[in-house]
C-alpha cells in the first residue's frame, strides 16, 4: 500500500468510485508508424497555404486572451457550414469538449444518458463525469439501428440524454434518417447527434432539422476535415438551447491561435473537398479489397475509416505493427466488435501498405 493510501486522503479515498471505475481515452504511441488508428485526414496542407498560416499566425496578439464571443470564427463557421441564420453556435475545444459541456448541462440528480452500442466512448465518459446513469442500447449484429428497441429505449429510460452518431463511430455506417427524427419526437429529453463524419458522408445530414424540432442538437467538428490538432468543434442549435450550454463553456476555450488558423483555413475550403474527396475515392478502393480478401468482412461506412471483422483480430493487429501499421482493433471493446478492426483511410500508398500487409495476415 502506498502512503496516499495510507492516510486516507488519496484518490483511492477521494475520487469517486464511479471515475475510478473509468479507463482513460486509450491513444496508442504511434512513432514512426503508418498513422491509420485515429480518423486522421492524412494530409497535410498545401506548402503555399501552410506558409499563410505561419504569416497570420506571427501577426497574432498572444499577450491578449481570446475575444470571448468567438464571432468572428463563429462567422466563419456559419458559412463553411452554410448554418441557417436563426440558429445559434456554440464554440468548443474539440467536439469532446461540447460533449462534456451538454452532459453536464443535463446532469440532474438521477437523469440518464441513452447511447448505441457500439457507439463513440466518450457519449458515455462524459456521461458518467457528469454524475448520470449512462445506458447503451445495442445495435444488430450488422450494426443497424433498431428503430422499435430505440423507441422503447426512451420509453423505457426517459432519458434526458440521447446521442447519435451520424455517420456511426467505430462502425461506418448511416442510421436511417427517419428513424432519428422519430426518436427526437419521442423523446422527453434532448436529442444530440454528432456528425463528427459529415464531410465523408455524402451530404448525409440532419442540420435542416435543427430548428424544427425543441430538442435537436447537432455537434460538427473540423477534426476530421483535416484540423484535428486545431482543436475546435461546434454545437448548432436554437438561441435558447446555446443561451444555455454557453454558460458551461469556458471563457477562452478555444485559444487565439487554433481561432486565427481555422479563420484563414475555413476560407479555403476547396483544399479540404479535395482531400476529403481522395479520402473518399480511397475508401472505396479499400472496401472493394477487402471484399476480394478472403476471411475478411468488411461492413459499409460513410466515413473516413471501414470496419472490417476477420479471423482473428489481435494476431492480424499485431501482423500490421509488426509491419509499422496501425490500425485500431476493437475486439474484446464489445461483444458485437468481435474481431473487428477499423482501418482509417490514409494516403493510396498508405492504405496499399496496409491491404498489403493485411492480406497474409488473414491467412
Ligand atoms: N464524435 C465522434 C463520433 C468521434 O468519433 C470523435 C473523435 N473520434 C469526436 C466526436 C471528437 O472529435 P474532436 O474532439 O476531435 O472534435
Amino acid at each position: 500500500m502506498s502512503r496516499l493510501d495510507q492516510t486516507n486522503k488519496g484518490p483511492e479515498s477521494l475520487v469517486r468510485e464511479e471515475i475510478r471505475a473509468l479507463t482513460a481515452y486509450h491513444v496508442a504511441p504511434a512513432q514512426g508508424m503508418v498513422k491509420l488508428d485515429a480518423m486522421e485526414n492524412p494530409y497535410r496542407l498545401p506548402a503555399e497555404l501552410a506558409a499563410r498560416m505561419g504569416e497570420r499566425l506571427a501577426d497574432v496578439a498572444v499577450n491578449r486572451y481570446p475575444d470571448p464571443s468567438g464571432a468572428a470564427l463563429k462567422a466563419r463557421l456559419r458559412e463553411t457550414m452554410r448554418i441557417d441564420p436563426a440558429l445559434d453556435l456554440l464554440l468548443g475545444n474539440g467536439s469532446d469538449e461540447i460533449l462534456q459541456i451538454v452532459s453536464l448541462a443535463l446532469a440532474k440528480p438521477g437523469a440518464s444518458v441513452l447511447s448505441l452500442e457500439p457507439s463513440f466512448v466518450m457519449y458515455r465518459l462524459a456521461a458518467v463525469a457528469a454524475g448520470m446513469r449512462y445506458v447503451g442500447l445495442a445495435l444488430t449484429p450488422d450494426f443497424t439501428l433498431d428503430a422499435r428497441a430505440l423507441q422503447e429505449a426512451i420509453e423505457r429510460e426517459r432519458p434526458v440524454l440521447t446521442w447519435i452518431a451520424y455517420p456511426n463511430n467505430p462502425t461506418g455506417n448511416l442510421f436511417p434518417r427517419d428513424a432519428i427524427l422519430e426518436a427526437v419526437r419521442a423523446s422527453p429529453g434532448l436529442v444530440a447527434v454528432d456528425e463528427a463524419y459529415y464531410a465523408f458522408s455524402g451530404g448525409a445530414s440532419l442540420l435542416d432539422e435543427v430548428g424544427r424540432h425543441p430538442n435537436l442538437l447537432l455537434v460538427r467538428t473540423v477534426s476530421k476535415l483535416g484540423l484535428a490538432g486545431l482543436r475546435l468543434g461546434v454545437a448548432i442549435g436554437a438561441r435558447e438551447w446555446i443561451h444555455e450550454l454557453e454558460k458551461l463553456r469556458m471563457p477562452y476555450n478555444v485559444n487565439v491561435l487554433s481561432a486565427a488558423a481555422a479563420d484563414l483555413l475555413l476560407e479555403h475550403r476547396e483544399v479540404f473537398e479535395r482531400q476529403t474527396a481522395a479520402i473518399v475515392a480511397e475508401r472505396a478502393r479499400i472496401e472493394d479489397a477487402l471484399d476480394a480478401m478472403p476471411g475478411a468482412r468488411r461492413f459499409p461506412s460513410a466515413a473516413n475509416f471501414v470496419l472490417v471483422r476477420v479471423p482473428d483480430a489481435p494476431r492480424a493487429f499485431e501482423a500490421l505493427k509488426r509491419r509499422g501499421i496501425l490500425v485500431r482493433t476493437f475486439h474484446g471493446s464489445h461483444p458485437l466488435l468481435a474481431h473487428c478492426l477499423r482501418l482509417t483511410v490514409g494516403t493510396p500508398d498508405e492504405n496499399t501498405r496496409m491491404l498489403e500487409a493485411l492480406a497474409p495476415a488473414l491467412a
